[in-house]
C-alpha cells in the first residue's frame, strides 16, 4: 500500500485524497477540507525529472495544476502536458490514475547562457535606449521599478523597463494596448516577440500605411522583461528558473492583488495548496502584491488608462481571458471571443478561461487588469518550447505579426468599461 509512504508530503496527500474521493464532477469531486500537512511541505532538494503526463478527467488536471506541480507545454485538446517532478510526485500522480511516462526537455539541458540569437537583459536595455534615442517623437522609455534584488541593495542595474510607442504629437486620447513578457524567467520567446513588435512599429512608421495609422492613433506600452532577476539567472545557466529571487522565489503571476489566494471566493481549499507552498512553482508570496515586480506592473495600470493588455507566456498555443478560476462567462466575453477569433484563434490557439481550458488560476495579471482596472486583459502561451531555436522565433514572429497589428487595430472598437 503506497498510502503510508506518501502521506506527509503535502502535495502527495492532496493528490491521493483527491483520487480517493471517487467523484468525477466539479466542484464536489475536489478535495474537501484543508490538511495543514499539505501546506509548505514540498521536499526541497529532491531530484527532479521531466515526464509527460496524460489525464483523463478534469479532476486530475485540476488537482495537478492547483497542487503546484511544475506543468508546462500544456495541450488541453490532447489532455497532455510535460511536468518536472520528483519521484514521489510521480507516484502520487499515478495513484490518482494519471498516466506518467518518461520524457525530456532537451533545450533545457544547458550549462550556461542563452541559445544563439537571443538578447540578454543588458542587450535588451541597450536596444530600448537606442530606440528612444533614434525615435524621440514616437518613444517614451521609462524605468518603472526595481527588481527584488535591487530593493535588497543588490544588483543595482536591475531595473524594469517600460517602452511606449505612439505619435507623441497627436495628444488626443488614444486606446492603449499593454503587453507584458518575461514574467516567468525561463520563457524566452515572449521577450523577443514583444521587442520585434516594437521594432516593427518604429522602423515601418511613415513607410507602411497600416502601421503609420496605428502608431498615430493608438498607444502600445510594453514591459518586455518583468522578471529581470529571474531572467539573469537563466542567462547564467539556471535554465529552469521561473519565479523571482525573493527567498525560494515568488510566482509573480500568482501575486497580483485580485482574488489573491482566492480571497473573497468560495473555492475548495485544496486549490490553494500550490499557492501556499514556498517550494512550489506557483507560490503566491506572503501577501497580495508583495513583490516589487508585481507592483511595477500594477502601477502601470494605475498610472495609464489601459484599454487592453496581454501577458505573454510560453509555452503552448493558448489564449486566456478572465476570470481564471471561473467557468461563468463575464459580461464582455463576446468581445474577447471576437478578438480571439480575429487573431490567435486563426492560428489554432485554444481560447477560454484558465479553468475552462485547464485548471483554475488566481492572482494573475489577467484577472488583475480586468477586475481592478476594468481593462480587457488577457493571457497567452506561445510557442512549443521554453527555449526555441531562434529560427523558430523568426517563424513565430512572421505568423504573429498580422495578429498583433490586428489586435492593436481592434482595441479601438472596445467599449469603455470605466
Ligand atoms: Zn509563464
Amino acid at each position: 500500500m503506497k498510502k503510508r509512504s506518501i502521506v506527509g508530503l503535502g502535495l502527495l496527500s492532496s493528490l491521493f485524497l483527491a483520487s480517493c474521493s471517487g467523484i468525477q464532477s466539479l466542484p464536489q469531486g475536489l478535495l474537501p477540507g484543508n490538511n495543514p500537512a499539505t501546506v509548505g511541505s514540498f521536499a526541497a532538494g529532491q531530484p527532479k525529472q521531466v515526464v509527460e503526463v496524460r489525464w483523463q478527467n478534469r479532476n486530475q488536471i485540476i488537482n495537478m495544476g492547483t497542487a503546484g506541480v511544475d506543468l508546462f507545454g500544456l495541450q488541453p485538446a490532447q489532455k497532455t502536458a510535460k511536468a518536472r517532478v520528483t519521484q514521489a510526485e510521480i507516484q502520487a500522480m499515478q495513484a490518482q490514475g494519471i498516466q506518467v511516462s518518461q520524457s525530456r526537455e532537451p533545450s533545457m539541458d544547458v550549462r550556461g547562457g542563452l541559445p544563439g540569437g537571443y538578447m540578454t537583459y543588458a542587450q535588451m536595455t541597450e536596444k530600448l535606449k537606442a530606440f528612444a534615442a533614434q525615435y524621440p517623437n514616437l518613444v517614451t522609455l521609462e524605468d518603472v521599478g526595481d527588481t527584488w534584488l535591487k530593493t535588497q541593495g543588490k544588483a543595482p542595474q536591475n531595473d524594469i523597463w517600460s517602452i511606449s510607442v505612439t505619435n507623441k504629437q497627436n495628444r488626443t486620447a488614444k486606446p492603449t494596448l499593454m503587453l507584458t513578457a518575461g514574467v516567468h524567467a525561463r520563457e524566452l520567446a515572449p521577450v523577443e516577440i514583444t521587442m520585434r513588435l516594437i521594432e516593427e512599429l518604429l522602423s515601418q512608421y511613415g513607410k507602411d500605411p497600416q502601421i503609420t495609422e496605428l502608431v498615430n492613433t493608438r498607444e502600445l506600452v510594453v514591459l518586455p522583461m518583468v522578471n529581470v532577476d529571474g531572467r539573469i539567472q537563466v542567462e547564467q545557466g539556471n535554465s529552469w528558473q521561473r519565479k523571482n529571487l525573493n527567498g525560494s522565489g515568488v510566482d509573480i503571476n500568482r501575486n497580483f492583488d485580485a482574488y489573491w489566494n482566492y480571497e473573497g471566493m468560495n473555492v475548495p481549499s485544496s486549490w490553494k495548496n500550490g499557492l501556499l507552498s514556498p517550494g512550489s512553482e506557483t507560490y503566491s508570496g506572503p501577501r497580495a502584491a508583495s513583490e516589487p515586480e508585481t507592483q511595477a506592473v500594477q502601477n502601470m495600470y494605475t498610472r495609464k488608462k489601459i484599454t487592453a493588455s496581454v501577458d505573454i507566456h510560453a509555452y503552448g498555443d493558448m489564449f486566456f481571458w478572465p476570470i481564471g478560476s471561473s467557468e461563468k462567462p463575464i459580461p464582455e466575453v463576446n468581445i474577447y471571443k471576437n478578438l480571439y477569433n480575429a487573431t490567435f484563434g486563426k492560428i489554432g490557439y485554444e481560447g477560454g478561461t484558465s479553468l475552462t481550458l485547464l485548471y483554475p488560476t488566481t492572482g494573475t495579471t489577467d484577472d488583475y487588469g480586468y477586475v481592478k482596472h476594468r481593462a480587457f486583459s488577457m493571457g497567452m502561451e506561445v510557442g512549443s518550447s521554453f527555449r526555441p531555436a531562434y529560427s523558430d522565433v523568426e517563424r513565430m514572429w512572421v505568423q504573429h505579426r498580422p495578429l498583433w497589428l490586428n489586435m492593436l487595430n481592434m482595441i479601438n472598437t472596445f467599449p469603455a468599461r470605466r
